[in-house]
């Protein structure tokens, strides 16, 4: 949790804004430094990372970057929420927080690229094909860069912290990937910076996704089979007032292959124009 002595004794965030910056300011740094990624308007979901980190780690470092490479053609790149100053404030008690405009970030480039592999193409990479080897290529940079004990990432985009993995260990990144839990709404709902863009009765519609979720984990520990989950779970959304879904199944957490008894529920689905992402782990008979 955070400290209040530590709350109390600094109360700057050092905010650094180029990659020469975030190496001096990260070298200044003596023990264990967790790392935090976000592109902003931070929420609990994100709070929840950093305080993790301040638990497992001596220093923290945020980054906080609209990426474009992980944003398609007529995706929300333009309207995704910028809310820097409120982002710091919510912040508080880190070590540095690196926020790069793009030109810092890519310059003229990226004149090399990371191929992502086989999983960046299913579910999610299927809709956005894309996004992974945008995320890839933010990471790997931003891991290079701070070279942290740990990164923390969460489990609300669960495809993202599969690839992730796989990327420290292929490309020897070098640390330590820390998942968090999902954090919701009290109605259940998966905190998203992309939930500011849902009116009241979308964010009612919304909360099908975790619903349906909630029944596959039931309908699972009471001995369904992955596919009778996944079938079930198809046909609930399929029916959801206001939802238009693009994936529903139950798949392996690593491989995001074919379940086995430990499975996990995943999801996607459109609710008016607003794309969200839910998943819940699931045992299957
Ligand atoms: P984003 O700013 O959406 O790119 O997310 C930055 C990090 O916060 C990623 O590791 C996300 O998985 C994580 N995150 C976002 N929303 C949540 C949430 N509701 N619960 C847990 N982690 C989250």
């Amino acid at each position: 949790m955070w400290g209040e002595a530590a709350a109390r004794s600094r109360l700057v965030v050092m905010l650094v804004r180029t990659k020469q910056e975030l190496r001096e300011e990260v070298a200044r740094l003596t023990g264990s430094i967790g790392l935090v990624m976000t592109m902003g308007a931070l929420h609990e979901g994100h709070l929840n990372l950093v305080r993790r980190a301040r638990e497992e780690c001596e220093h923290v470092v945020v980054s906080i970057y609209v990426n474009p490479l992980q944003f398609g053609p007529g995706e929300d790149f333009d309207a995704y929420p910028r809310t820097l100053e409120a982002d710091l404030e919510l912040l508080g008690d880190v070590d540095i927080v690196f926020a790069p405009s793009d030109e810092e970030m890519y310059g003229s480039g990226p004149l090399v690229r990371i191929d992502p592999g086989e999983l960046a193409g299913k579910f999610e990479g299927k809709t956005r094909p894309t996004h992974f080897a945008g995320v890839a290529q933010v990471v790997t940079k931003v891991i290079n860069l701070v070279r942290p004990d740990k990164a923390f990432f969460g489990q609300k985009d669960a495809q993202q912290l599969a690839l992730v993995r796989l990327l420290n260990r292929e490309l020897d990144l070098g640390t330590e990937i820390v998942a968090v839990p999902i954090a919701r709404s009290e109605s259940g709902l998966a905190l998203s910076s992309r939930n500011s863009y849902l009116s009241e009765e979308e964010q009612e519609r919304a909360l099908a996704l975790h619903e349906a979720l909630l029944e596959a984990r039931a309908e699972g520990a009471a001995g369904a089979s992955a596919e009778q989950v996944e079938e079930n779970l198809r046909q609930r959304l399929s029916a959801a007032p206001g939802v238009q879904l693009d994936y529903a199944a139950v798949v392996d957490p690593v491989t995001f292959g074919p379940a086995g008894t430990a499975g996990l529920a995943i999801v996607a689905a459109w609710v008016g124009p607003t794309r969200l992402i839910d998943n819940m782990e699931v045992t299957c008979g």
